[in-house]
């Protein structure tokens, strides 16, 4: 089965500190194992939930933000099991130096241009670009039955239309709510204007911070339903999207701590 889990669904500063939503990124089971933007608490998170880090394939980071690489060199030890396996970092341009020649040097790397696609074994995938924020990259997926886009954090513009189409799945962070002024992030009313054009079959928002959290991504993502009548959720801590029927189940996360 084909799913993906969030290991964490919080954003920013504040709730990356408090983790009043967790911080650990997304985890992509594709046929390809791949751990998106681990920010603090990924490794714990992922035994929490149920996934087991040394079968991951590939390490993906977006951007140089504590809340998308801080466990990265974890999740690369984790891959390879004190190097007696392979894996593979995808990684923007300017954050590869954050990461310990040591780790550097057990993986293989791909650092891809926007626009490029590669592949890891046998999934597509393309970076994408991200608008005002620190060179980051999104990532779109391309498996035989569906495309799976995530924005990482990013700004609005036109231009990242063309990214995003044709996803089933659309992931977006949309870190503030309704209309709050943010330069470098998306808001609910940002996400709307992208959800109206591109029409996935389902959106995700997810990144909370602190002024989301408090206004409730619940009612926000109704509110892009409303707007656009594309169904949009807001994703948990743990949640696990079947990707066969977009079926949504939750692993409780203290019973599954130590399952394996
Ligand atoms: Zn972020």
């Amino acid at each position: 089965m084909h799913s993906i889990t969030f290991l964490g669904t919080g954003g920013g500063r504040f709730v990356l500190l408090s983790q009043r939503r967790y911080t650990g990124g997304i985890w992509f089971d594709l046929g390809v194992n791949m751990i998106i933007d681990p920010g603090p608490g990924a490794l714990i998170r992922a035994l929490q939930f149920g996934r087991n880090p040394s079968k991951l394939n590939a390490v993906f980071v977006s951007h140089r933000h504590l809340d998308h690489y801080n466990d990265a060199e974890l999740m690369i030890e984790a891959m390879t099991h004190g190097l007696k396996k392979t894996g593979i970092l995808v990684i923007n341009k300017n954050t590869l130096d954050y990461i310990s020649e040591y780790h550097r040097n057990s993986i293989s790397v791909i650092i891809p241009d926007i626009g490029e696609k590669f592949r890891i074994h046998d999934l597509e995938i393309q970076a994408i670009p991200t608008i005002r924020h620190e060179n980051g990259i999104g990532f779109k997926f391309f498996t035989e039955e569906e495309i799976i886009t995530y924005s990482s954090d990013t700004d609005y513009s036109p231009e990242l239309i063309r990214y995003y189409k044709d996803s089933k799945i659309l992931i977006l962070n949309v870190i503030s709510p309704d209309s709050k002024k943010t330069d470098k992030h998306l808001n609910t009313e940002k996400a709307i204007k992208i959800v109206k054009r591109v029409r996935p079959e389902l959106t995700i928002i997810q990144h909370f911070g602190m002024r989301m959290l408090n206004a409730n991504p619940n009612l926000e993502a109704m509110e892009i339903t409303r707007e656009t009548g594309v169904r949009t959720i807001a994703a948990r801590d743990g949640m696990t999207i079947d990707l066969r029927d977009l079926e949504i189940s939750e692993v409780d996360g203290q019973k599954r701590l130590f399952d394996f």
